[in-house]
């Protein structure tokens, strides 16, 4: 077995735990394989272990690795990165998910520019939950504005909240940036479906925190350069 098989199978096993630690059934948290920076190759020892979603980080590189899988059409395209005005048609037209809304704005050309020949762009909220003012992501408090106004956009389905908080080795602190995250989304009035937290470092404090999907890179395919 490659070590990326053998990888992913840990972090499948580590989900598996942290669901029976908080009560939550097996198959309840999604696991995205976050594969930026890293090449096409990977991605396919990847699928060939039975991953199908990815999570990309830069329009550019990204583009150029779907293509190059084009042959394996079950692959899902999650787009988490920042994301420029002047790159949104790229994504629009590529991908399944956008995890990164952190303005109308691009939620609006998202809209716009989504192909009506594909399934509505699903959709996140970023927010900055642990308000630093040098991460992305939208403040707390103009969450609910947000989304409401994302719902209403055509070609676009709004799921759910992601975040990346600010990285620490203490899993209480890891909990509370979650636990924020999803009173938050329990407090918007929407139907939504999605908690987008945890990475390869604070996977088990997002799952007790009640995400449904998990972002993990380096604990599969190895620290990026
Ligand atoms: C890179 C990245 C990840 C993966 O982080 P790891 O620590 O490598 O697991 C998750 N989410 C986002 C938004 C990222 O940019």
């Amino acid at each position: 077995m490659t070590s990326i098989a053998a990888n992913l199978q840990a972090v499948r096993a580590r989900i598996d735990a942290a669901c029976l630690v908080s009560g939550r059934p097996a198959g309840s948290v999604a696991l995205l394989a976050v594969s930026k920076t890293w090449p096409a190759g990977n991605v396919r020892v990847a699928a060939d272990a039975g991953q199908i979603a990815f999570g990309e980080s830069y329009v550019q590189e990204s583009i150029a690795k779907i293509h190059e899988l084009a042959a394996l059409p079950e692959l899902e395209w999650h787009f988490i990165g920042p994301l420029q005005s002047n790159k949104t048609r790229l994504v629009a037209e590529n991908f399944s998910w956008v995890h990164s809304i952190d303005r109308l704005k691009i939620a609006e050309r998202l809209a716009e520019q989504r192909p009506s020949s594909l399934p509505p762009l699903q959709v996140c909220v970023q927010v900055n939950v642990s308000g630093e003012t040098s991460k992305s992501g939208c403040a707390p408090d103009q969450v609910a504005a947000l989304a409401h106004a994302v719902a209403t956009l055509p070609h676009l389905k709004l799921r759910g909240l992601m975040a990346i908080p600010e990285p620490t080795d203490d899993p209480v602190e890891q909990r509370a940036q979650f636990a924020r995250l999803r009173r938050l989304r329990d407090s918007i009035g929407l139907e939504l479906d999605t908690l987008s937290m945890g990475m390869s470092h604070d996977l088990e404090a997002a799952i007790m925190e009640g995400s449904t999907l998990v972002r993990v890179g380096t604990a599969i395919f190895g620290i990026r350069a």
